[in-house]
């Protein structure tokens, strides 16, 4: 039994579906409702105001866009041109149009309900509008910016007094992303007298909140899987396998690769890393190692261009069952989207907010297919989530390498002549996990053969930079932040976890002995000055850089010598410049990195998640201590103190400025999302 365990037929519910709606189903090959359906499709037919909560993969879609289209079917009039029924708001595109497509499979039933999709990103806001003038939909689903855009503008031409729905899906998460603005702004635009549904797989304080200010006398339909497996009270499905295995700070990649051979040979697979950046850099890698030759891998992420994240959810989609596929991907991507037959999800990070490891795992095991979810937890510092999940009544247990829950306590020699690969690799992955040790050589051995990949190409190498300091950023943003504490990293091991050839300057690495090196990293000796980038013209632009870089250098040298001005500045020995210019760029993003932090800091204080007057933890406090605060958007690398302090008040004038937009956010003059726009936040949606 699963989530999906029929719960009755369509024909027997009350009110009677239209046969439309009927016809439809049958085709789809719906033979039975599930229980999310069965609970809510007649309470939201029957004007209430619904709250429903099940698992991912129950069925919540066609729970409101049956209701959706049997409203519209029903009218005694029809809609004028202009005027629209209903509105779907989704957290992210993707799902969107995940929701469009189920839509599209009642068109041949509903030849005249119209909908639209409008999720910015692809189309602009004149495009989107140029297209509701032409098509006139019934229907809207969106994201809520363009849809608050759309919505509160006039010349939009969309008039909204005969709606009767809207639905809110995956309404924590759009909670979560900050969008509670967005949305008390569109709601404000709706008639009250409309039906809303707020369709979630968990229920929050905040979505608690929502429904306080905005529906009227809800109806709670919540389905949990002890009603449809019995007993346990767990929120995930019993065709899911939840297992931890448990490994050092820079074993993540060699377990990763030993478990996808493994594991994912014939299976669809999704691969889970805490920030863009590290899913922009592990597909990257990934795709180079030769252990991984055989699998086709594809990435999806917040900060990529909207026409390749529908390509490559779209061509990951049509991967058939049983056939292997890999997609890295951050939370912000995935949320709420029914990729179907995915076997089996690794979370390489744990999730920041806990409530997304329920949603992770929940992308394997869906529509009753067995299923499997693995998490990499760091031995010694991270166990103490594997309670915390079980208070969760997130049924976790260690992983065993027959797939099961079960434990291999001894691991076979190497030297057993009778096994077969797939034996082998799993006795070798046992091993990995045993030698949790720094001496671990295989591992060595590996990351040494990371480390070569990444010289062949440069942009390897900052692409690594960047999903390091992003990485122990997102850290910090972890809310079971007792589990995972900043302050327990090993920052010098997860450096060698990723391959990197050298630490990036970042205040987190400001107070290890420095001169290059923290414990448990040694910098690859390279050249930096012939460090190339595989791209041609990237190369190209490298090269002429460098080239004047160096001439500067040598003449203002000469010009120093000439004045003996040898106060200010050392001498600049020719083989450092590059590796100054490159300081001056790792200066660069510490600075961008602490103005992120107070910018956090201001958002937080502006959703009112930090008391007032609790200035104490001021993220400016970092600004304080730094005394390396150059001037360095100058990509030449030179150091004029006049433009320095010109900067310093540039950054003053920015720093108040964001601190007037937080204020505006606070008092909900501004969505989080505008805020974010106008800081250009460079770590929006992580
Ligand atoms: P949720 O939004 O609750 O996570 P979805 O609406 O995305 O779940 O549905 C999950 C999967 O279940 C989809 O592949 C969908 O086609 C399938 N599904 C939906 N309704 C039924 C049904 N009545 N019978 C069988 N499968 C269904
Ligand atoms: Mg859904």
């Amino acid at each position: 039994m699963t989530t999906t365990a029929p719960a009755g037929s369509w024909e027997s519910l009350v009110p009677k579906l239209s046969d439309e709606v009927l016809d439809a189903v049958n085709v789809m090959g719906f033979t039975e409702m599930t229980p999310v359906q069965a609970g809510a499709i007649p309470l939201f037919m029957k004007n209430k105001d619904v709250v429903v909560e099940a698992v991912t993969g129950s069925g919540k879609t066609l729970s409101f866009l049956i209701p959706i289209l049997e409203k519209i079917h029903r009218r005694s009039r029809k809609l004028a041109p202009a005027e629209i029924g209903a509105i779907v708001i989704s957290p992210t595109r993707e799902l969107a149009t995940q929701i469009t497509k189920v839509l599209s499979e009642f068109e041949p039933f509903f030849p005249n309900i119209k909908h639209q999709l409008m999720i910015g990103g692809e189309t602009s806001l004149e495009e989107d509008i140029e297209t509701f003038s032409q098509t006139f939909p019934d229907i809207l689903i969106g994201t809520p910016g363009r849809l608050e855009d759309i919505l509160s503008q006039k010349r939009s031409g969309v008039n909204v007094k005969e709606l009767e729905v809207l639905v809110l899906d995956e309404a924590d998460r759009l909670l979560d992303m900050g969008f509670a603005v967005s949305l008390n702004k569109i709601m404000s635009l709706l008639p009250k007298q409309r039906r809303t549904g707020l369709f979630s797989a968990t229920m929050t304080d905040g979505l608690s909140e929502l429904v306080r200010a905005g529906l009227r006398n809800p109806v709670r339909v919540v389905v949990k899987v002890e009603d449809l497996v019995g007993g346990g009270g767990q929120r995930t499905p019993a065709s899911l396998h939840i297992g931890y295995i448990l490994c050092s700070t820079s074993q993540k990649l060699l377990l990763l690769t030993h478990l996808l051979r493994q594991e994912a040979a014939n299976k669809k697979t999704i691969v889970y890393f805490a920030t863009c950046a590290s899913v922009d850099y592990f597909y990257k890698l990934l795709s180079r190692l030769t252990q991984l030759s055989g699998f086709a891998i594809h990435s999806l992420h917040g900060k990529m261009e909207t026409k390749k994240r529908s390509l490559t959810f779209k061509s990951f989609t049509n991967i058939p069952a049983g056939s292997p596929g890999i997609l890295l991907c951050t939370d912000v991507a995935s949320r709420g989207l029914d990729i179907p037959d995915v076997d089996f999800v690794v979370q390489v990070d744990p999730p920041q907010d806990p409530k997304a490891f329920t949603h992770r795992c929940g992308r394997a095991g869906r529509a009753g297919r067995e299923g499997k979810a693995i998490v990499f937890l760091v031995k010694g510092k991270e166990e103490t989530y594997i309670d915390f999940l079980k208070v969760r009544k997130v049924p976790i247990h260690k992983w065993g390498w027959s797939g099961g829950p079960e434990i291999i306590e001894d691991v076979q020699d190497d030297d057993d002549e009778d096994m077969t690969a797939e034996e082998a690799e799993v006795a070798l992955t046992a091993k990995i996990i045993k030698e949790e040790g720094e001496d671990d050589s295989e591992n060595a051995e590996f990351l040494r053969g990371v480390q070569k990949i990444v010289m062949t190409d440069r942009d390897l190498h900052d692409k690594g930079t960047m999903a390091y300091v992003s990485f122990i950023r997102s850290y910090s943003k972890h809310e079971a932040s007792f589990i995972f504490r900043s302050r327990d990293l090993d920052l010098g091991a997860l450096a060698r976890g990723y391959g990197l050839l050298r630490l990036p300057k970042m205040p987190e690495l400001k107070n290890e002995k420095s001169g290059g090196g923290i414990e448990g990293f040694v910098p690859a000796e390279i050249d930096m000055d012939k460090y190339k980038y595989q791209d041609k013209q990237k190369e190209a632009v490298r090269v002429k850089k460098l080239a004047e870089h160096k001439a500067k250098q040598a003449e203002k040298e000469k010009q120093a010598a000439l004045n003996g001005d040898s106060k200010k500045r050392k001498p600049i020995n020719k083989a450092s410049a590059w590796s100054e210019k490159q300081e001056a760029k790792e200066r660069k993003l510490e600075r961008q990195l602490k103005k992120q932090r107070k910018r956090d800091y201001l958002k937080r204080k502006a959703n009112g998640e930090i008391p007032e007057g609790d200035d104490a933890k001021d993220g400016e406090g970092e600004d304080d201590n730094s005394d390396d605060e150059d001037g360095d958007e100058d990509e030449s690398g030179s150091k004029d103190n006049n433009k320095d302090d010109r900067e310093d008040e540039d950054d003053w004038e920015e720093l108040q400025n964001e601190e007037r937009l937080a204020k505006k956010v606070k008092k909900g003059k501004m969505s989080s999302r505008d805020f974010d726009k106008q800081v250009g936040n460079m770590f929006a949606d992580l």
